[in-house]
């Protein structure tokens, strides 16, 4: 039975879950087993910032979204004021306009993704973020991470209970933590903790009435690293490495180069949508290097 018939009938959906500031060579020394098993069924690759952007968080994100670089997108730091979001509308955007009807959430507790705050949403349509949780005594990292589970939580439940073709889940706690001590045990742990959100939020879509007559492409992927005292924006390899993680339809099992730029482009692809000339990346797969 050929190919498309045997699939006929099957919905295409998307997760993509962002993990800030997650520095390629210490998420390799962190226990990992969800991501572990997704890179068994598909890829886990270190990925190069683009030397078009900085290695920081605005300029990567807004690529990882818009599908272009910073010349394009206009957000050059954390400021997205001035940003062009506009002319390179972000993937949940480009979704909803490609297929009327087809629903996308996002989730984040940084503020300009998915809130009009310095110059977002990202993601125009905006989405969740949580309230500051209550708990003043407790320490600033247990506030970023209690907010992150409240991400978490409520993306679980819009992929157990809601037909959305594409969801952003997006966590901040290994960033921040990276600011406030550097990398550190603390920092792997971070890392720890978004491995499990990612096995909760599978399980979701594992829990879904109609799991077997869906196919899931499920990419998790940082957007700059650390130095080893914290902080980034410059040009070492601590900073420079990135990663992404993918397994889906059409995705082979093995390692393969991408890039931040790619992760719209395999989206469309994926959904079976058109890409466009404006687009500079490539679904995963296609780069020769
Ligand atoms: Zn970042």
């Amino acid at each position: 039975m050929p190919e498309e018939l045997d699939r006929s009938g099957r919905t295409q959906h998307v997760l993509i879950m962002g993990w800030d500031g997650v520095r390629d060579d210490i998420l390799r020394t962190a226990r990992t087993p969800h991501l572990d098993a997704l890179a068994g069924r598909g890829f886990l690759s270190t990925v190069r910032v683009h030397d078009a952007n900085p290695t920081i968080s605005g300029p990567v994100w807004s690529t990882m979204a818009t599908g272009v670089y910073r010349e394009q997108h206009g957000v050059h730091d954390n400021d997205f004021r001035g940003n062009a979001f506009g002319t390179h509308p972000d993937v949940l955007t480009r979704v909803r306009e490609a297929r009327p009807g087809a629903t996308t959430f996002a989730a984040g507790a940084w503020a300009p993704l998915v809130e009009e705050a310095s110059g977002g949403p990202l993601f125009a349509g905006g989405g969740y973020r949580p309230a500051l949780p209550a708990g003043a005594e407790d320490g600033p990292l247990d506030l970023v991470a209690a907010m992150d589970e409240a991400v978490m939580s409520r993306v679980a439940r819009e992929l157990r209970h809601r037909d959305h073709t594409v969801v952003f889940a997006y966590a901040v706690l290994p960033d921040i933590v990276g600011h406030t001590e550097g990398v550190t045990d603390r920092y792997r742990s971070a890392i720890e903790i978004c491995d499990e959100q990612l096995g909760v939020l599978l399980a979701a879509i594992d829990a879904r009435p109609a799991r077997e007559r869906e196919d899931w492409t499920v990419i998790a992927l940082t957007d700059h690293g650390h130095r080893d005292e914290g902080h980034h924006g410059g040009d070492s390899d601590e900073e420079r490495l990135a990663w992404i993680a993918a397994a889906g339809p059409g995705i082979a099992t093995r390692e393969t180069a991408v890039d931040h730029a790619d992760v719209l482009p395999h989206v469309l692809q994926a959904l079976g949508l058109p890409a466009d000339e404006t687009l500079t990346g490539v679904p995963f797969g296609m780069r020769t290097a």
